[in-house]
């Protein structure tokens, strides 16, 4: 089964993870502009990192034979700083017409304040003026009251349910995020927030439609396995394999289809390890691998 991976930091992951993926079944992946693990001082720093989300990243899931996508945001952790805000909110259309950016996101609430507020409706703006799908992240201390506030300024500032995500979801929020038309993402971690049982259940109580799976692997404590390994514990459950093609393959295919940039997603990878990205490659010398 093919499986699209559409919530994960690359950048912040080794060559061994991206050979496990593909052998894994995943052969696409989305790379959501986040934060570091500390807050970035300028807004060269975050011009920097777009530039390797739309580059040098790309060419490294090219190298194992994973599609690279990503979406640009300013995250709501960073969003606090009014004037470095600004200046990656100057940045940000710029990079929202780049090839390969699919959405706005990762955007929404963290703490709930008024500068990430700020950041938040503007960036709605961003997305509704690019026409691009946005992705929401979802606050992970109280957050069933955030995902609620999150859905009030959605509503108010016209963004279309059909072309927003709400990523991050549990139990408490998933039936506000289905009943208000929105996608459903779900971030199955090692050990807190969602875990594959609790996927199962999910899937069993409320069907496949408008749901959607990531590992959101980062830098901290979490597992770029956990798409496949989900698909595993569903189809042991005795969930159609229809099913779960839909949640890990044609709804996220569906979802960021509508920024009209999901190009060459169907045509089969080939590895041309010979390739340079800059005049630089993974390699560190070893014999190329190229596949026909
Ligand atoms: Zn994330």
């Amino acid at each position: 089964m093919k499986m699209f991976d559409p919530h994960i930091h690359m950048t912040s992951r080794t060559t061994d993870d991206y050979q496990a993926m593909a052998d894994a079944g995943i052969v696409a992946v989305i790379e959501p502009a986040f934060w570091l693990g500390q807050p970035r001082t300028h807004a060269g720093s975050f011009e920097d990192y777009f530039l390797s989300l739309v580059g040098w990243e790309r060419f490294r899931a090219s190298q194992f034979g994973i599609k690279h996508f990503c979406t640009m945001g300013m995250n709501p952790k960073e969003a606090n700083q009014t004037e470095l805000a600004d200046a990656v909110l100057a940045l940000l259309p710029t990079y929202l017409e780049k090839e390969g950016v699919v959405g706005v996101g990762e955007i929404g609430y963290d703490d709930m304040t008024p500068g990430e507020d700020r950041v938040f409706r503007r960036q709605i703006e961003l997305a509704i003026d690019a026409e691009l799908p946005i992705l929401i992240h979802t606050p992970h201390r109280d957050k069933l009251r955030g995902t609620e506030r999150t859905i009030a300024v959605l509503k108010e500032m016209g963004a279309k349910p059909e072309r927003v995500l709400i990523d991050h979801n549990t139990e408490e929020t998933l039936p506000l995020t289905l009943d208000g038309g929105y996608w459903a993402g779900h971030s199955i971690y090692p050990k807190t927030k969602m875990d594959e049982p609790r996927m199962v259940a999910l899937v069993q109580r409320y069907g496949s439609e408008r749901m959607i799976i990531n590992s959101a692997a980062d830098w901290g404590v979490s597992d770029p396995l956990k798409v496949p390994k989900t698909v595993k514990a569903m189809l042991e459950a005795g969930i159609s394999e229809a099913a779960v093609e839909t949640i890990v393959w044609h709804n996220p295919v569906q979802f960021f289809a509508q920024s009209g940039r999901l190009t060459g997603i169907e045509v089969e990878p080939r590895i041309d390890q010979r390739q340079l990205f800059e005049g630089n490659s993974v390699l560190r010398g070893q014999t190329p691998r190229v596949e026909s």
